[in-house]
Formats: structure tokens, sequence, C-alpha cells
């Protein structure tokens, strides 16, 4: 390093971050009993049995289906997935845990040792990914006020027990982006291995994000803080800008970091202190007695390994292969796998022109005009009223000339509302091309004898004169004519009156 020492930017700074990624698994059962684990739309506590109530005197069953998903998750991010395996109480205090303890795994999870790639300024990057256990999660309190000035809390039991998988990573990312970039990645590979909703928004999908800073040059790590409440993949990275953005302000202050649990408060854009260390729980692990510690067979780990679907990597890789798609239009389409199944939907309903082409066009407009409409009306693809095979017959009678770009995006914007196929739309609403050459012929013998005064430009030589007259008839026909077919019918007629 040539900057002198206490030079006070940032830029003297390396930026340490490791996730740790909760994830509820799409199981029909909870994790310990058989309550339903989808709730989204239920009345409060309507999930809910003596097991997952903590009463007295039960005992838990592991859901197999959990496990499944969990090594599946396991494999797909490279992890040696151990033999031996077993599950251990989590002791702690808080309502919305009514057996005071959670079930968890400690020192012998699921799986560990694994990674992840992410791509980076077109590089690939590998992130160390510790370990990923199962547990399962808590209830939930509901905070009131009752407008007479008393706040009390209520407890919905229905979220206790859903099977909830943890990814925690290795400090390996070095920038809040590269953070953004591993959850979206791993978001991607949970959502095409069916084992997550991966919404966030939700809160089905959570990260608590640690980050520390050092100088460069150190190879020490620094004392890190944890940041919760992130809802979004934005709100992780501006959490980790705004945060290393204050450690490293703390240090050049002349003050330690605090090792602490801090939150994001979006609506402010800054971090705040929750608790630190000294608050912090002694969790008391110790192996769940409830439950047999479990061998995990290897032929099971083979079927398994058998069944997992193509991945997003791999599945970008085949779209630059077979459809010669960009790596930006790849990747983009690759991350997510109802987006990724549309796309090659739309492709293979497609008539007209190579794969490649088709490829290119569908690329264009999904991950164009129709990105633009469903972020618009905030849906996703599996919202959508558009079919696949609906959007390759627009994209085919715009690549017949049938109709315009422009009016395609009409079009698709109509098609997009309603849901009607594009197909009938344009026939419907008459919106075709005019390519009938006779109905041209009258536009522009229309058009030249309304403006003698650019056909005596065009005598005299002036040929942008035909750019004007062009106009003319593309008003007319209200944008139904294509330029390139206008203008030899023009110029023929032009011709023809110099010639009398
Ligand atoms: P704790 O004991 O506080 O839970 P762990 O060692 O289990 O800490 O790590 C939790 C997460 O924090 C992991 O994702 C890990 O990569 C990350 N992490 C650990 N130390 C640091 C550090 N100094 N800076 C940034 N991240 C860190
Ligand atoms: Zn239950
Ligand atoms: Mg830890």
């Amino acid at each position: 390093m040539t900057t002198t020492a206490a030079s006070g930017v940032a830029h003297d700074y390396e930026i340490v971050i490791g996730l740790e990624v909760h994830t509820q698994l799409l199981t029909a059962s909870k994790m310990f009993c058989s309550c339903g684990a989808r709730y989204a739309d239920d009345a409060p506590n309507s999930h809910v049995c003596p097991v997952c109530m903590g009463m007295p005197g039960v005992l838990p069953v592991i859901n197999r289906q959990a496990v499944e998903y969990t090594l599946m998750v396991g494999l797909a991010l490279h992890c040696q997935i151990p033999e031996f395996s077993k599950f251990d109480r989590k002791n702690y205090f808080y309502p919305d845990l009514p057996k005071g303890y959670q079930i968890s795994q400690y020192d012998l999870p699921f799986c560990r040792d694994g990674y992840l790639e992410i791509q980076l300024d077109g590089q690939t990057k590998r992130v160390g990914v510790t370990r990923a256990h199962l547990e399962e999660d808590t209830g939930r309190l509901v905070h009131i006020k009752d407008g007479m000035g008393d706040a009390y809390s209520l407890v919905d039991l229905n979220r206790a027990g859903v099977p909830l998988l943890e990814i925690v990573s290795e400090p390996d990312m070095r920038s809040p982006e590269e953070a953004r970039l591993y959850m979206q990645k791993l978001r991607a590979i949970l959502v095409a291995l069916g084992v997550s909703s991966g919404r966030m928004e939700e809160g089905s999908l959570r990260c608590d994000a640690n980050v520390s800073v050092r100088r460069r040059g150190e190879t020490k790590l620094g004392t890190k803080t944890e940041i919760k409440n992130m809802n979004s993949f934005r709100a992780v990275q501006r959490a980790l800008e705004f945060e290393a953005q204050r450690q490293i302000a703390e240090i050049e202050a002349g003050r330690r970091i605090i090792q602490e649990t801090r939150g994001w408060v979006e609506s402010k854009g800054i971090t705040v202190s929750q608790r630190t260390k000294e608050e912090a729980n002694d969790y008391r692990y110790f192996p769940e007695p409830d439950l047999p510690p479990l061998t995990v067979a290897r032929e099971w780990i083979a079927e398994i390994a058998e069944r997992l679907p193509e991945l997003p990597d791999a599945r970008r890789e085949r779209f630059i292969a077979r459809y010669q798609l960009s790596a930006q239009d790849a990747e983009q389409l690759a991350a997510d796998r109802p987006t990724a199944d549309y796309f090659e939907a739309t492709v293979a309903a497609m008539t007209r022109g190579d794969e490649p082409s088709r490829a290119k066009a569908a690329a264009n407009w999904l991950n164009g005009e129709l990105t633009r409409l469903m972020k618009e009306a905030e849906q996703e693809v599996a919202d959508l009223k558009v079919t696949a095979s609906g959007l390759a017959g627009l994209l085919d009678a715009i690549d017949a000339g049938t109709i315009s770009t422009t009016q395609g995006k009409t079009v698709l914007e109509r098609a997009f509302a309603s849901g009607e196929a594009p197909v009938a739309i344009i026939q419907r609403e008459g919106i075709a091309q005019l390519s009938d050459t006779t109905e041209l012929e009258a536009f522009a013998r229309q058009v030249i004898a309304a403006n003698p005064k650019a056909v005596e430009d065009y005598q005299r030589g002036r040929t942008n004169a035909v750019q004007f007259l062009i106009g003319q008839v593309m008003r007319q026909t209200k944008g139904r004519a294509k330029p390139d077919s206008i203008q030899p019918i023009l110029i023929a007629q032009l011709d023809a009156l110099s010639a009398e």
C-alpha cells in the first residue's frame, strides 16, 4: 500500500461479509407434527396442535420430506453430507417459542463445507458454505394498540414448527454487491429445487448479514456486527453499505467496533443497535432426547442426486450454448426458474426463423417489455395472464411484419391486462399492418394530391420530400403502413407525375 496511514478514506479498508440465510421449506406439513405448513392466508392459530404448541408429554416426529429437501440443497451447494446427523435443543425464552427451546442442529448438521458461485464483472467467484442445517420456525407476535391507549401482544403459532433451513456462508464476500449476488444466486437455487418460495418480502426467505471491516493487508478479521430485518435484495445491499461505512467512520474516529446485533431501518436507511454481545443468549445446546440420531444412507443421497433438476448455473450455460444468448440475457433468464421455463416454452412455440433468432426475440421481450409490465403491476412470471404460446404468437406476427414493434408493445400491454391472446387482439382490432398494395396506392395518391408543395420539391430534386410524404401516409394509416412498403409506391407515383 502506498497510501499513508490514517488517510481516512474508505479505500484503505476491506469489507468482509458472511451471511446466515433462513428459508422455510415448502413441505406439506410442519417439521415435527402433521399440521399444515402453508398458513399464509389462514386465521391465526388455525394450524396448531399439542406438538407445535409445546404441550407437555408430546413427542416430535421428523418430517422426512424436510430432510430430503435439506439434502437436495446440500448437494446443489456441493456440500459434504455426513453419514451421521442429529437434532439438538437450543434453549431460550421468548413468547413466540412455546416449548422454551427450538429444535435445531448444533455440531452435526446435515450439510457442511460446500460452496456457491457468483458472477461478478464477467468473473466467477466462489463463496464457501460452512453448513446447512434443519430447524423449526418460531411463532409470531402480533402487536396491538387498541386506541384506548393500551398496547398488548397476541401470539400466533401457525408459523411455529414450520421447517426452516439455515445456510451459513464463510466470511468470503468482499462487498455489499457480492452479498446481494450471493443471496440472489442462493434464492435461484432454492427456487429451482422447488424447496422454497424464495419470497423475501413475505419473510419465508430471510437473511442475517454479518459484516466487519479491516485495513487492507490485514489478515485478522475485524469485529463484526450482525444486521437483521432486511426484506429485499436491495435492502441487504443497502444495509451492508451503510453498516460498513459506519464501522469505518467509527474506527477513523478512534473508537472500537462493538460486537452487536443491529436492525436495518428501511425508512431511514440506517442500522440501529438492538443488543450487544453481553446480552447475547447462552443457548445451552444439548442433543434432543426425543429424537433419534440419524444415519443418512448413501443410497438415499445417490438417489436424490440422480433426481436433482437442472440448476441455474447449468441452465445459464446451456442457454448460451444452445440459444446463443448473451451472458447477461442468459443470467437474467436462468436466475428464476419460472422465467426460464416461460422463456423456453416461448421459443419452442414460435414458428418463424431459426432457434437463435427466436430466442433473441423472446429474451428481448421477456427481459424488456414484459419485465417492465410485471414490475409496474408488481407481478411475477407465475402471475402472467399472457401464456408463453400467446407471446410466441405475438413475436411471430412481428417477425412476419403483420404488425410493427410499436404495435406489438400495445398489443402486449392489452394482453397483459386482459389475458386475451395477442393474436386474437390483432385480428379483432384490425391493427394488422397494411400490406395490401392497392390500399397503400390509394393512400399514396391521396397524400400526393393533398401536398403539391412537397411534390414540387421532389421534382426539384429534394429527396427528403419523400420522407415527408411517407410520414403523411403513416399518419393517414395511423401507423399501420410500414415505411419500407410505402416508399417504392410513393416514388413510382411521383415519377409517373413528373413524366406527364
Ligand atoms: P457467531 O458465533 O457470532 O454466530 P459465526 O462464526 O458462527 O459467528 O459466524 C456467523 C456468520 O458470520 C457466518 O456467516 C460467518 O461467515 C460470519 N462471520 C464470522 N466472522 C466474521 C467477521 N469477522 N466478519 C464478517 N463476517 C463474519
Ligand atoms: Zn402441529
Ligand atoms: Mg454462529
